[in-house]
Formats: structure tokens, C-alpha cells, sequence
């Protein structure tokens, strides 16, 4: 059954035409514009299929072999599978798979290791942390002692020295690596030995990069945290949702701390869509695709710097670039929204150290529509042309039609 099947279903259409619209407007729009979020991706029909069977309508409080619903025989099988999938995938010795979000495996994380009050250390919001890491929006800043790391002024990395002599200053409960917009590889190690060196749990958001890392194209943090959280639905290319991965000694204090600490019932089809995706991540093609990922984040970032784009830290080892296009003439914010204007769909986000934003995009979802490094120069020049003004960017919205029917995210 491909997607197009899927979203056409006559079921559907027949029965509620409006709303089979909607779905087709966005396939659409999915088709025929760029997919430059950086947290993005295309699931495969594979994981569609999923995500639209039955098991959707399942109740299932608790964990396989231990529900607090009649009937689960089947959804342990799936859940099982995914938590199987999951360790093996990344060297783990428990995979907590129920996860509704990304943002509810952190809060998870924290509800296993820490108290209210209690004090974390974590990469500071203007600096790419998420809200999840001390937000005053979100429960993580209200409930718990936020301090922030930050980059260097210069070179945009992550300011070690700093991380140290705050973690002996504060004396933090739990350190956190992960961020939103960093795009370079962290050093799990260091991190391990700053945590060690003060008491503190390590608890890695790895929610960006744990698709490379499936795919051997980033180095893993399971070695060196106590915690990853992560999320199913980005590089990884499953679908939206996330996971926790740790030691067979916080296991249960971990999926405790999902449920029924902070969750009700598991979604059953989306953990049997994440067994999928993880079966898919186990194969050479998915290792090849994350590479490739990157390979194209690299040949991407090169050309925008070419076309006068101020690449943060000069580069990117993973799928994720942030930029300045204020060379341009223009402000992260106006940038967004001429761009999205013109088919070229990306976020704007906090540069460190700047009153002004910047762009924040990234390579997996064209990649897994097979665009290469030979495409990447085009999509540099399409934006920035778009960002100068002109004739090109009036001719950019159908230069991108152009580009994207030449690499269909799904079959037509
Ligand atoms: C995406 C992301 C999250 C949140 O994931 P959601 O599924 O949107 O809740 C948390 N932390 C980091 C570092 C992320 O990049």
C-alpha cells in the first residue's frame, strides 16, 4: 500500500472529503516545497502503515506482561519488538519506548534522578538548549534550579572550561548535554568526567542526533550517560514520539517515571511504527543515508558560506547548520517567512551572542528524498538569491517545484 494509496483511501474520501483535502493539501505542500527544519523528516510508508492500523485503538497501561488492561497479548509482541529493536540498535541495556514526545522522555528523565528544587546544569537556552532545559515557560524551569553553559564568543563551541568551573560552583544534581542547534559532535567523555568529578547524573538529549547515531554516522552517548532521551521522529525518520535509553540500574526507575509518573496508556501503534523505524535504522542503507546526511549538511553549509552566510562555527559534523544571513541584509525572522514564501521552509533561532536571529536548518528530509551534494549548491543558491531579492527571487518559488518533482518524497 503506497502513501498515495493511503491518503486517498476511498474509505476516507468517500466518507469525509473535506478532511481528505486537508491531507492531500499537505502531501502537497510536503511534495513540492523544500523540508529544511532540521527536525524533520519523511517517515517510510513502512511506518505510515503503523501508524494507521488498529492497534491504535488499543489500551495498554503498563508494561508487557504486566498491563493493567485485558486483551494485550498482541501489543506486547510490538512492544517488545520496539524495545528489542531499540537495545540492539544502540548498544543499550534498557530501552524505555513509551514515550509520547521527545519533551516528555526529558521530563521523564528528570522525574527518575531528580527532585524539585533540585539543581541542573544544562546548555543555556540562547545558546541552543530546548525548553526542556530550564525554560521559566516549561515545568523544567519551574520546577528544578536551572544554571547555563554556554559557546565561545569565537568559535561557537561549547565552552568547556565553563561547564567545569559551573559544575563546581553549583554542585548540580544532573548535567545535560543535547541541544536544539548545535551542530557539532559533543564529547560524551567529557562530560562523563565532569559529572563524575562533581557527583552529578549525566542525562544526554540526544532528540537530534540519535538518528546518526543509529546509523554510525555520530558517536553515541549510551557509553558515557546515565540517561539519553531522544526522540523517534528526526534524523531517525520514525514516527513522532520518543525514547529513553539507559542502564539495567535505572531501569525501572526510569520506566516508572514514565508510567505511571508521567503518562497514562502506551500508543500502541506508534511503538509498533517505532519497531519499524528502528528495523529500518538496523539496515546498511539506513548507515549509508545517515552519512549521507551529513555529507550533504557539510556540502550544504559550504555553499552557503560561498554565498556570504555567516555558518556558525564554520561548518557542522552532523545534519544541523545554523546561520547568520545578516550579510545578506537581512534578519533571521524576515528571512523565515520570505523564504517560506518561495518554497524553501526553515526555522529561525537564537544565534548566541546576538541581539539579531539566525536560520537554523538541516539535510534529512532532502536527503531522504535523494538529493545529494550536487543539489546542495542549488538549494544555497535558491535561498540566497530569495534573501538578496531580484529577478532569481522571483523565479525561485518555481526553480524549488522544479528541484522537488525531480526527487518525490513518496511514490506517486
Ligand atoms: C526536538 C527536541 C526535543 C523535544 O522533542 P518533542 O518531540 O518536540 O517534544 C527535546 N530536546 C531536544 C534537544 C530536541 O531537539
Amino acid at each position: 500500500m503506497t502513501v498515495t494509496h493511503a491518503l486517498e483511501a476511498d474509505v476516507l474520501r468517500r466518507q469525509d472529503p473535506e478532511l481528505a483535502d486537508v491531507l492531500l493539501g499537505e502531501r502537497e505542500r510536503q511534495a513540492t516545497t523544500l523540508q529544511l527544519i532540521a527536525a524533520e523528516n519523511f517517515t517510510s510508508p513502512a511506518v505510515l502503515a503503523a501508524l494507521g492500523s488498529p492497534l491504535a485503538n488499543k489500551y495498554a497501561e503498563g508494561y508487557p506482561g504486566a498491563r493493567h488492561h485485558g486483551g494485550c497479548e498482541i501489543a506486547d509482541v510490538a512492544e517488545r519488538l520496539a524495545v528489542d529493536r531499540a537495545k540492539d540498535l544502540f548498544g543499550a541495556e534498557h530501552a524505555n519506548v513509551q514515550a509520547h514526545s521527545g519533551s516528555s522522555a526529558v521530563l521523564a528523565a528528570y522525574a527518575a534522578l531528580l527532585r524539585p528544587g533540585d539543581t541542573v546544569l544544562a546548555l543555556g537556552l540562547p545558546h541552543g538548549g530546548h525548553l526542556t532545559h530550564g525554560s521559566p515557560a516549561n515545568f523544567s524551569g519551574r520546577w528544578f534550579d536551572f544554571v547555563g553553559y554556554g559557546v565561545d564568543a569565537e568559535s561557537g563551541l561549547i565552552d568547556h572550561e565553563q561547564v567545569r568551573t559551573l559544575a563546581r560552583t553549583h554542585r548540580p544534581k544532573a548535567i545535560v548535554c543535547g541541544s536544539i542547534a548545535y551542530p557539532r559532535h559533543l564529547d560524551h567523555a567529557f562530560f562523563r568526567e565532569v559529572a563524575d568529578e562533581v557527583g552529578a547524573y549525566l542525562i544526554a538529549d540526544a532528540a537530534h542526533p540519535i538518528g546518526l547515531v543509529a546509523g554510525g554516522a555520530a558517536p553515541s552517548p549510551v557509553p558515557y550517560a546515565d540517561i539519553v532521551c531522544a526522540t523517534t521522529h528526526k534524523v531517525l525518520r520514525g514516527p513522532r514520539g520518543g525514547m529513553i535509553l539507559c542502564g539495567a540500574e535505572l531501569a525501572e526507575r526510569v520506566d516508572r517515571a514514565v508510567f505511571p509518573f508521567t503518562q497514562g496508556g502506551a500508543q500502541m501503534h506508534t511503538i509498533a511504527a517505532k519497531a519499524v523505524a528502528f528495523g529500518e535504522a538496523a539496515t546498511e542503507a539506513f548507515a549509508a543515508y545517515a552519512h549521507r546526511v551529513v555529507a550533504n549538511a557539510r556540502a550544504l553549509a559550504a555553499a552557503l558560506t560561498a554565498e556570504g552566510l555567516v555558518v556558525t562555527t564554520g561548518g557542522t559534523d552532523t545534519h544541523l547548520i545554523t546561520a547568520d544571513p545578516a550579510p545578506l541584509g537581512v534578519d533571521g525572522r524576515t528571512a523565515r517567512g520570505r523564504l517560506a514564501a518561495a518554497g524553501l521552509v526553515l526555522d529561525c533561532c537564537a544565534l548566541p551572542h546576538a541581539d539579531v536571529r539566525g536560520l537554523r536548518l538541516g539535510t534529512a528530509a532532502v536527503t531522504t528524498q535523494g538529493m545529494g551534494e550536487r543539489e546542495m549548491p542549488v538549494v544555497a543558491g535558491l535561498l540566497a538569491s530569495v534573501l538578496r531579492g531580484g529577478t532569481e527571487a522571483a523565479r525561485a518559488r518555481e526553480d524549488v517545484r522544479e528541484l522537488t518533482a525531480a526527487f518525490p518524497p513518496y511514490p506517486r
